[in-house]
């Protein structure tokens, strides 16, 4: 079991996502990472071993955004490195997961027709990219993300960040837990309760097939079919 956290707000997101990661460390993983937008970019950093390897990064300070997501890893497809950390960054869409895709080799094989390469041995970049093919196609996240839901066979917890829009953050989950914490003009996400407690006590739990978009000041639940919950 590896952990997420995700912030979106008007605070700087680098320290509330390394204190939340701290606060997963009970979980057991072997890699940890952290994914800010700065100027509608996009930052990756990722390091094998302890939370504290990723905080002594250098430039890890330099992040100064106010949008970004997290993970500790708990390696179940390639082994345990730097490349295979998450987050996983492909084309637009940058995101961290909790779980297994089941049917990743048959999606990476139908992206690889399409032109995408990988980075890693992960079953979570094939879902990075094959999130990327379908943003590309019709430009919506929801639509997106719903297709996924039917695609994907296994269990997940994601948290997607797109250098399109940089001012929301998108959740789902399907037999692996992942809360929203609802914030005063700040929302977070995160694998449990504990781990943004120092920030908000009010929360919505995620069930199973939901999609989420999540501004600083709004959260919206979607269905499977992209209805508003
Ligand atoms: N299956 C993914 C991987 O191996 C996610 C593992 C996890 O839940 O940490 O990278």
């Amino acid at each position: 079991m590896c952990g997420i956290v995700g912030y979106i707000g008007n605070n700087k997101a680098k320290e509330i996502l390394i204190n939340g990661l701290k606060c997963l460390e009970y979980r057991g993983y072997d890699s940890a990472g952290i994914a800010t937008i700065e100027n509608n970019k996009i930052t990756v950093m990722k390091e094998k071993g302890r939370v504290s390897n990723l905080e002594s990064l250098d430039g890890i300070d330099k992040l100064s955004g106010t949008v970004g997501i997290a993970h500790t890893r708990w390696a179940t497809h390639g082994k345990p490195s730097k490349e295979n950390a998450h987050p996983h960054k492909v084309g637009n869409i940058t995101l961290v997961h909790n779980g297994i895709i089941d049917n990743f080799m048959e999606l990476k094989s139908t992206l690889m027709s399409e032109g995408y390469t990988f980075k890693s041995d992960t079953d979570t970049e094939v879902a990075a990219a094959y999130i990327d093919s379908l943003y590309k196609e019709n430009n919506d996240m929801i639509k997106s993300l719903s297709i996924c839901v039917n695609k994907f066979l296994g269990s997940y917890a994601f948290g997607i960040i797109n250098e399109l829009e940089t001012d929301v953050l998108y959740a789902l989950r399907k037999d692996s837990p992942l809360i929203i914490g609802v914030g005063e003009n700040e929302n977070f996400i995160a694998s449990d309760v504990p781990s943004i407690l120092k920030y908000t006590n009010k929360y919505i739990d995620i069930e199973n097939d939901e999609i989420v978009k999540i501004t600083k000041d709004e959260v919206t639940v979607y269905d499977k079919n992209c209805n508003i919950i």
